[in-house]
């Protein structure tokens, strides 16, 4: 027996590379990260291929062992080529964040360590970065001690966590779900809809609340509508705010909704995933006030605080409710129960075995303090407001003034329509690949939006997109003018 499991050993110990080999591979992986980063200002933010770097698919996993260097030319072509560079500064679409270079050695750190961060017992050190990372962003939006919070892979399941946590406070079991209406807006982030089914909540009627002109919840619409469904006597429990939607950025009336969230004994999420990180930054905190008054909050150190992606938050009022919806108790975990110090991530959130994300987290925070990312921060509502004017200067029409620091806008060209023309524009700007913009339709409109989030997007970034709308939209109208001369 010894003859075999020695010999299987001589196979099982390559799993340890030997200090020759790991410099090796560090070099290698190194010159490739650096390779990477010098080249990302000159780099596309897009780059559109035929093949869509399907010849990955060239190197299925096989029983022999690879070279690291083919590896590295294999992802190079096929993984960090085609599509989207969401570490480009030109990336302005959707929500950005960049991914600062701390982020990575945290997670290197994370992995080589491979701390357990899941239970209190077996890594109360990492248990207890956890925690005070979301304790700092609990003191960020103003909760009392009593709360806490999970750091979760993202917003989308941040939200998840809250909604199912929110369903168990307030009662709701299988026969209220017909009777207990949710009340949100259309601007709401789709994650919320996607967990109010997955939460086995997808029978609630959904009242969708108007917004005003600025895409923000009208606080007298809902109050009609709450009226209206009590009269009808059912169970008004749940209320979903947004501190930055994804299209507009638009702040809901937050303080007016804690008044008829706790008046109605409803509870109250406030999703800040993309805007919430915003609280740092003197221009607009005041616009948060009453995020305090919440129940649960989602907030994205993923976007705000421009970390890799992969990590979320959510933020709980009273992490007893949190508790009661994710704590279980297994046998083959008797070892782990003990009166700690700190509560562990295993009970308040759907996960057991996760990722130390915390450790990305807490390192970057501390290499460059807290003030780095107000002015970061507020760096980018300047730069969305500088785009804001430019844009309208160029003769685009532009949605309501940015709250944050993402806006919509459109050209409207002489003759024609609008809708079509603006998706071609953005279109073109995708195929020329210098910066990415996305879109989205509100109330049936096409626009175009910016999103300014990257730490990586700075001036130059703005003017060179402005002055690729700029060229794309000359091209556009010639391109049609000539048409219309043939
Ligand atoms: C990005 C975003 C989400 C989803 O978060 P992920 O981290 O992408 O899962 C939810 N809500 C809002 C407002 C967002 O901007």
């Amino acid at each position: 027996m010894r003859d075999k499991i020695i010999a299987l050993e001589k196979v099982a110990h390559q799993l340890e590379p030997d200090p020759q080999l790991r410099a090796d591979w560090n070099r290698l992986v190194q010159q490739y990260a650096d390779d990477f980063l010098n080249g990302i200002e000159q780099n596309p933010a897009y780059i559109e291929t035929d093949d869509k770097g399907s010849a990955l698919l060239d190197f299925p996993i096989i029983e022999e062992s690879r070279d690291l260097e083919d590896l590295l030319a294999v992802l190079r072509e096929n993984v960090d080529g085609p599509g989207l560079n969401p570490a480009s500064g030109g990336h302005l679409a959707y929500i950005p964040g960049g991914g600062v270079y701390a982020t990575a050695l945290g997670d290197y750190l994370a992995a080589v360590t491979n701390r357990y961060a899941g239970v209190f017992f077996a890594s109360p050190g990492a248990v207890r970065m956890e925690n005070q990372l979301i304790r700092w962003m609990c003191n960020l939006v103003g909760y009392p001690d009593t709360a806490l919070g999970n750091l979760a892979s993202g917003g989308s399941i941040a939200n998840l966590t809250a909604i199912a946590t929110a369903r168990d406070a307030q009662g709701v079991r299988s026969a209220d779900i017909p009777n207990s209406p949710i009340y949100l807006t259309a601007q709401v982030h789709h994650s919320i809809q996607k967990a109010i089914r997955i939460a086995g909540l997808g029978e609630c009627p959904l009242r969708y609340i108007k917004v005003d002109e600025r895409f923000r919840m009208d606080v007298a619409d809902l109050e009609r509508q709450v009226a209206e469904d009590r009269a009808e006597g059912l169970n008004p429990f749940l209320l979903v705010a947004s501190a930055g939607t994804t299209d507009t950025g638009a702040i809901d009336p937050l303080n007016a909704l804690a008044d008829l969230a706790e008046r109605e004994k409803m509870w109250y999420h406030v999703d800040a995933a993309y805007g919430g990180f915003f609280l740092l930054a003197e221009e607009v905190r005041a616009d948060f006030k009453g995020i305090e008054r919440s129940d649960s909050i989602t907030i994205d150190p993923h976007k705000g605080l421009f970390l890799a992606y992969g990590t979320g938050a959510l933020l709980i009022r009273d992490v007893a409710a949190l508790r009661d919806t994710h704590y279980y108790q297994a046998s083959y975990m008797q070892d782990t129960i003990g009166a700690d110090a700190e509560l562990s991530p295993a009970d308040l959130s759907p996960e057991l075995t996760k990722h130390f994300r915390g450790l990305r987290m807490w390192l970057t925070l501390q290499l460059y303090g807290v003030n780095t990312f107000r002015a970061t921060l507020s760096q980018k509502l300047w730069l969305c407001r500088f785009f804001y004017e430019r844009i309208k200067q160029l003769g685009f029409e532009v949605g309501p003034y940015p709250e944050l620091s993402v806006m919509i806008y459109r050209y409207l060209p002489k003759d024609g329509e609008a809708d079509a023309f603006n998706r071609q524009l953005v279109e073109e700007v995708r195929r020329d690949g210098r910066v990415f913009l996305s879109s989205t339709t509100i109330d049936g409109v096409f626009w175009i939006r910016l999103a300014v989030l990257s730490f990586r997007s700075d001036l130059a970034w703005i003017e060179r997109s402005l002055q690729v709308l700029e060229e794309k939209v000359l091209e556009l109208s010639t391109k049609k003018e000539d048409r219309m001369l043939s």
